[in-house]
């Protein structure tokens, strides 16, 4: 069967499904969306923490997360829907602090970008979440040993993070998606790309179809580097499928207020409160857990290893006391894209005309989506809406150089 759209999006995970949307929301384009599996969320975004925090290091970086989770805020705008399934959990960050100089000039920096934070010492921290151990030393990993804990660390409070559940996000976009006329075809894996004098012509499909078009989106999160082959692009960047676990227990009983979303580098991991605040979800801020590459995304362990869940517990149990451990532990492993060059993704046209990328978000995909949409959908389009975000395109285009980074994990 031959067919012919406008645009065609090759991937129907959160960005490809931004992308689609923020197109047909601006232009009488006809679009369509390739995706491979049986339905949304079998690559990364089904397996998301889905943390939504603000600060990163790059100016850029906080404005993309800004204006990414004024998109989850505001949903049913975003969206152009009355009632969507999603809800944005505000539950605020905390980044704790190693010392009490941490975070300096984090709080003013952040405010000039538009981001509420604020400052907290060890009393403010346990009058806000009393469950929180304010301890600023490293867990003794090794031995699992106890030791005297101290406090006195300077910690940051972002008052507006917070998640949103994956799922829902999922299955409200391909709803608004579908009510803005855009085409979506599961079942319908991308092989080929058709070009022609250096321009884009078509795609050839996994079962034989094809499909003219002007404009393809690689939008095929850790399988990207399979669409950049099946288009011959010289691609600089090392984009690394990367798999990353995780692993959540019921919240234990008698814990005392709140959960927030906390950041936690003395302890090398992150937590977010889940399922109305009756679960909680533990994941890695370490770069030593995101070194495991994938060759193949369609075939990774899907459980976390033990090690990982015991150390993770380890830490987690010393940030909120007594975990019950007679409760059902799950876990799980997804995979993210990490580039490998600098951590940030790439976005834009690609010395293909008509071929562009939306890659390489590492654990930050996510809460960036609605703003990527947008982004990607003006380049497209050439055409603005209030709400876009203002950061100049060629930041994260494919032709820049690679940034010079402090660190190489998910905190960059
Ligand atoms: C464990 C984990 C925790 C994370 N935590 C966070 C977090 O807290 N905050 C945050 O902001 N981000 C987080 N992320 C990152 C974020 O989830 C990703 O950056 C984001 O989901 C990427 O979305 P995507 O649409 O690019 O990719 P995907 O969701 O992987 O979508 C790509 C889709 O393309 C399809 N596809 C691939 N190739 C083809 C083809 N040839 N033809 C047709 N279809 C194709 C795939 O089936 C897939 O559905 C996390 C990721 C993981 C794995």
């Amino acid at each position: 069967m031959s067919q012919s759209a406008d645009v065609v999006i090759v991937g129907g995970g959160v960005i490809g499904l931004c992308v689609a949307l923020s197109i047909a929301q601006r232009s009488r384009l006809s679009v369509t969306i390739l995706e491979k599996g049986l339905a949304t969320g079998e690559g990364s975004t089904g397996a998301s923490s889905a943390v939504c925090r603000f600060r990163y290091s790059k100016q850029e970086m906080v404005e993309l997360a800004r204006d990414g989770i004024a998109g989850y805020q505001n949903w049913a705008d975003y969206l152009k829907c009355s009632s969507p399934l999603g809800k944005y959990q505000r539950h605020g960050n905390v980044w704790l602090g190693l010392n009490r100089h941490a975070y300096e000039g984090e709080v003013e920096r952040l405010g000039k970008l538009g981001v509420r934070a604020s400052y907290l010492d060890d009393a403010a921290l346990s009058e806000l979440y009393p469950a929180l151990n304010r301890c600023v030393r490293r867990p003794k990993f090794e031995t699992g040993e106890a030791h005297v804990c101290r406090g006195g660390g300077r910690h940051l409070l972002e008052f507006d993070s917070g998640y949103m559940e994956p799922g829902d996000v999922l299955v409200d976009l391909v709803n608004a998606c579908r009510a803005h006329g855009v085409t979506i075809r599961f079942r319908s894996e991308a092989t080929v790309i058709k070009q022609s004098g250096g321009t884009v012509k078509g795609l050839g499909l996994a079962d034989g179809d094809r499909i003219t078009t002007g404009v393809i989106v690689n939008a095929a999160g850790p399988w990207c580097g399979r669409l950049m082959l099946a288009a011959g692009i010289d691609n600089p960047w090392p984009l690394l499928p990367t798999r990353v676990q995780i692993v959540q227990i019921d919240r234990p009983d008698g814990l005392e207020g709140n959960i927030p979303i906390c950041a936690d580098p003395a302890s090398g991991i992150y937590f977010r409160p889940a399922r109305d605040g009756h679960q909680i979800i533990v994941g890695s801020l370490l770069e030593k857990d995101e070194r495991e590459h994938i060759t193949n995304p369609d075939s990774f362990l899907r459980l976390a290893d033990d090690k990982f869940i015991r150390e993770k517990l380890f830490a987690l149990e010393r940030r909120i006391g007594k975990i019950d451990y007679s409760k059902t532990i799950r876990s799980y492993s997804g995979l993210y894209t990490i580039n490998k060059a600098d951590v940030h993704p790439v976005i834009g046209p690609t010395p293909l005309s008509g071929f562009y990328v939306a890659n390489g978000f590492s654990g930050h995909g996510f809460k960036l989506a609605p703003a990527i949409g947008r982004l990607l959908a003006a380049q497209i389009t050439s055409k603005s809406l209030p709400g876009d975000p203002q950061i100049e395109p060629e930041f994260l285009a494919f032709d820049r150089a690679p940034f010079r980074i402090e660190t190489n994990s998910v905190l960059a």
